[in-house]
C-alpha cells in the first residue's frame, strides 16, 4: 500500500470546480452562512466557462414578447424529447430571476438604447411554441459572457468568505462502504502535498469532456474528471452518447465562433456561393438548432460542396455586416479569425468545421443537483452527500441536444438550486462524520501506481489515439458500422491504459502525472460515449444515426445509464421524466403544447 502524508480540512460543503457551475454554487453556500471549500485543478477565471462568448438565455422579454413558457417549449423541442421536463422547467422558469441576479452581482451586461439588459437571437429561441418567428433571449456582455460572469461570480464568492483551494486536483470521491460520499482526495500541484477534504456534501462542478475528442472547441482542461471519479465510484453516467458539434469550429485549430456571429447576421456558404441553409431550413435558415445545422454543413461537404483546396469545410460570411456592429458586439471573434485563420472578418469569410463543443450527457441528478444512483426499483434514488453540476452533471434540461446559450443559464440555475438544496439537507451544527480510510487508501493506491507507471506508451500517444478514434467513428454521423468498430477500437485503446508510461515521478508541477490522471478519466467518459451511441437504435437530436434515420419514441425515449468498469461498459435504461412541476390550471405549460412531434425547421 502506498503510504502518503496528508492533511484533513473539514468542511460542510466542498466544491469541486470553479467555473459558472462550481461558482454560482459556492457563493450560494457561502451566502448561506455554510462552510465552503471550493477546490479547482486551474485559476478560477481560467476555467472554460471563461470563454463562453455568445450569452446566457433567459426570457426577458427586453427586446419584444417573450415568456417561460415559450423557453421552455424551445428547451424540450431541442431536447428532441429527451430532457427531463420538471428540470426543463425548473430552468426556464428560474432563468429570468438567475439573470437578474448576475446583474446584481455586478455581471457588465451589453445594453439597449433605454439601458435594458441587450439580448441577441441564437438558434432554436423562437416565440409562439416554435410558431412565431425567432425571439432575441440571449443576454450578452458582448462577446465575452462568460469571462464576465466568472469574474463578477469569483469577487462576489470572495466576498461572501468561500475558502479557495486552488491549483488542486482532486484524485478520487471518498465513498464510506454504505454509499455516502464523504469527501474528496487532492493532490495540490504546487507543492507535491495531498489533501482530504472530508465534508458533508460534496459537489462536482468539473466541466465536460470535449477533450476526449481531436477537435474540440473546449481548454485542454475539459477532461471530465467528475465522471471519472463518478465512473470509478461504481456510479453511474447518463446519456452519454449525445455530443454537441458547434457548427463553426474555425477550420485547423477548432477554435470557436460563436453562434452569436450568425445571431447578428451572419450565415454559411458553400464552394457555390450559396446560402445551403436556406434549402434545408426554410423558416429559420442559419439559426436553425446546432445538431442541424452541423449535419447540413456536414452533407454539403459530402456532397462535393465543401470549400477549400480539399473541398472539407464551408464559409461562414460577415463582411457584409457593419464595420461598428461587428466591432462593437463581435470584437472577440474579429480577433480570433485573425489569429487563427488569417482571416479579417470585415473583408474575407471565415472557413468553418463542425467542432466538438459540448456534452450533453454527463452524471445524473434531478434538478436540485443531487446525484441520482438509478435502480430498477426506484430510477430517481440519490447518492446522498453527492451533487453535480454544471456540464458534468446531466439534469437533463438538455437531452439529446442543447441550444444556444442555454448552458450559461443552466450552470447559475442549477448551481443556485444545488446550494439551497444544501442549506435544507446539511446539518450546519454536526461535526464531519469521519471519513472511510480503506476508500482514501484506495485513492493514494492508484495515484501511486500511476506515478509509478512504467509501460510502453507514453500519455500523450494513448491519448491522441483515443481522441482520433472518438473523432473518426463517435462524430457527427454514425452507422451501425463505424459505431460497432468505434467500439472495438475503443475497447482496445482503453486496455492498454495498464501498459501506459509516466517519465516524470516527481509530486511537484508533475504536468505528466496530472494529464495521466486526466486520461483515466477521459477514458470512461470515451468509453461510455461510444458504447452509448452504438446501442441506440435510433436517430435523435446530436445522435444522428443512418442506419436508422428517424426518431424512435416507442422504444427510445429513455435514459441511458452506463456503469464503466476499466474497458467494461454495462448499459441499463432510466425513464424520462415526463411531468413538467406545475400543471396548466397551476400556471404551469399544457402538455399538449409539449407533447412530441417532428422536429421540423
Ligand atoms: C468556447 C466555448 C464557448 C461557449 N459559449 C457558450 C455560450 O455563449 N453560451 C452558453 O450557454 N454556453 C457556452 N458554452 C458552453 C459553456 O460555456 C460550458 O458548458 C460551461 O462553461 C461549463 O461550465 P462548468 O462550470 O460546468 O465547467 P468549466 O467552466 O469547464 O469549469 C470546470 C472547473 O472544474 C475544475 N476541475 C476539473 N477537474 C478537476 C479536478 N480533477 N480537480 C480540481 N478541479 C477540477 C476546473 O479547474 C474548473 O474550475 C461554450 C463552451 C465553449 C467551450
Amino acid at each position: 500500500m502506498a503510504a502518503y502524508e496528508y492533511e484533513t480540512h473539514d468542511y460542510d460543503v466542498v466544491v469541486v470546480g470553479a467555473g459558472g457551475a462550481g461558482l454560482r454554487a459556492t457563493l450560494g453556500m457561502a451566502e448561506q452562512g455554510l462552510r465552503t471549500a471550493c477546490v479547482t485543478k486551474v485559476f478560477p477565471t481560467r476555467s472554460h466557462t471563461v470563454a463562453a462568448q455568445g450569452g446566457i438565455a433567459a426570457s426577458l422579454a427586453n427586446m419584444g414578447p417573450d415568456n417561460w413558457q415559450w423557453h421552455m417549449y424551445d428547451t424540450v423541442k431541442g431536447s428532441d424529447w429527451l430532457g427531463d421536463t420538471d428540470a426543463m422547467e425548473y430552468l426556464a422558469r428560474s432563468a429570468p430571476a438567475a439573470v437578474y441576479e448576475l446583474e446584481h452581482y455586478g455581471v457588465p451586461f451589453s445594453r439597449t438604447e433605454e439601458g435594458k439588459i441587450y439580448q441577441r437571437p441564437f438558434g432554436g429561441h423562437t416565440t409562439e411554441f416554435g410558431e412565431g418567428p425567432p425571439v432575441q433571449r440571449t443576454c450578452a456582455a458582448a462577446d465575452r459572457t462568460g469571462h464576465a460572469i466568472l469574474h463578477t461570480l469569483y469577487g462576489q464568492s470572495l466576498k461572501n468568505n468561500a475558502e479557495f483551494y486552488i491549483e488542486y486536483f482532486a484524485i478520487d470521491l471518498i465513498m464510506s462502504p454504505d454509499g455516502v460520499c464523504q469527501g474528496v482526495v487532492c493532490w495540490k500541484l504546487d507543492d507535491g502535498t495531498m489533501h482530504v477534504f472530508n465534508a458533508k456534501m460534496v459537489v462536482l462542478a468539473t466541466g465536460g469532456y470535449g477533450r476526449a475528442y481531436f477537435s474540440a472547441t473546449s481548454a485542454h482542461t475539459c477532461t471530465g474528471d467528475g465522471g471519472g471519479m463518478v465512473a470509478r465510484a461504481g456510479l453511474a453516467l447518463q446519456d452519454m452518447e449525445f455530443v454537441q458539434f458547434h457548427p463553426t469550429g474555425i477550420y485547423g485549430s477548432g477554435c470557436l465562433i460563436t453562434e452569436g456571429a450568425r445571431g447578428e447576421g451572419g450565415y454559411l456558404t458553400n464552394k457555390e456561393g450559396e446560402r445551403f441553409m436556406e434549402r434545408y431550413a426554410p423558416n429559420y435558415k442559419d439559426l436553425a438548432p446546432r445538431d442541424y445545422v452541423s449535419r447540413c454543413m456536414t452533407m454539403e461537404i459530402r456532397e462535393g460542396r465543401g470549400v477549400g483546396e480539399h473541398g472539407d469545410h464551408i464559409h461562414l460570411n460577415l463582411s457584409h455586416l457593419p464595420k461598428e456592429a461587428l466591432a462593437e458586439r463581435l470584437p472577440g471573434i474579429s480577433e480570433s479569425a485573425k489569429i487563427f485563420a488569417g482571416v479579417d472578418v470585415t473583408k474575407e469569410p471565415i472557413p468553418v468545421l463542425p467542432t466538438v463543443h459540448y456534452n450533453m450527457g454527463g452524471i445524473p441528478t434531478n434538478y436540485w443537483g443531487e446525484v441520482l444512483n438509478p435502480t430498477a426499483d426506484n430510477p430517481n434514488a440519490i447518492v446522498p452527500g453527492l451533487m453535480a453540476v454544471g456540464e458534468a452533471g446531466c439534469a437533463s434540461v438538455h437531452g439529446a441536444n442543447r441550444l444556444g446559450s442555454n448552458s450559461l443559464i443552466d450552470l447559475v440555475v442549477f448551481g443556485r438550486a444545488a446550494a439551497i438544496r444544501a442549506g435544507q439537507v446539511v446539518d450546519r451544527a454536526a461535526s464531519v462524520a469521519a471519513f472511510d480510510k480503506p476508500s482514501v487508501d484506495k485513492a493514494f493506491d492508484r495515484f501511486d501506481t500511476l506515478r509509478h507507471a512504467d509501460g510502453a506508451i507514453p500519455t500523450a500517444e494513448l491519448r491522441l489515439e483515443m481522441q482520433k478514434t472518438m473523432q473518426a467513428d463517435a462524430a457527427v454521423f454514425r452507422t451501425d458500422k463505424t459505431l460497432k468498430d468505434g467500439v472495438d477500437k475503443m475497447t482496445a485503446v482503453a486496455g492498454k491504459m495498464a501498459d501506459i508510461k509516466v517519465t516524470d515521478r516527481s509530486l511537484v508541477w508533475n504536468s505528466d502525472l496530472m494529464e495521466s490522471l486526466e486520461l483515466t478519466n477521459l477514458m470512461p467518459n470515451a468509453l461510455a460515449t461510444i458504447v452509448g451511441a452504438e446501442a441506440r437504435k435510433e436517430s435523435r437530436g446530436a445522435h444522428a444515426h443512418e442506419d436508422y434515420p428517424t426518431r424512435d419514441d416507442d422504444n427510445w425515449r429513455v435514459h441511458t445509464i452506463a456503469h464503466v468498469d476499466g474497458v467494461k461498459v454495462t448499459l441499463s435504461q432510466r425513464p424520462v421524466v415526463l411531468d413538467p412541476l406545475t400543471s396548466e390550471a397551476e400556471g404551469g405549460i399544457s402538455l399538449a403544447k409539449i407533447a412530441p412531434k417532428a422536429r421540423t425547421f
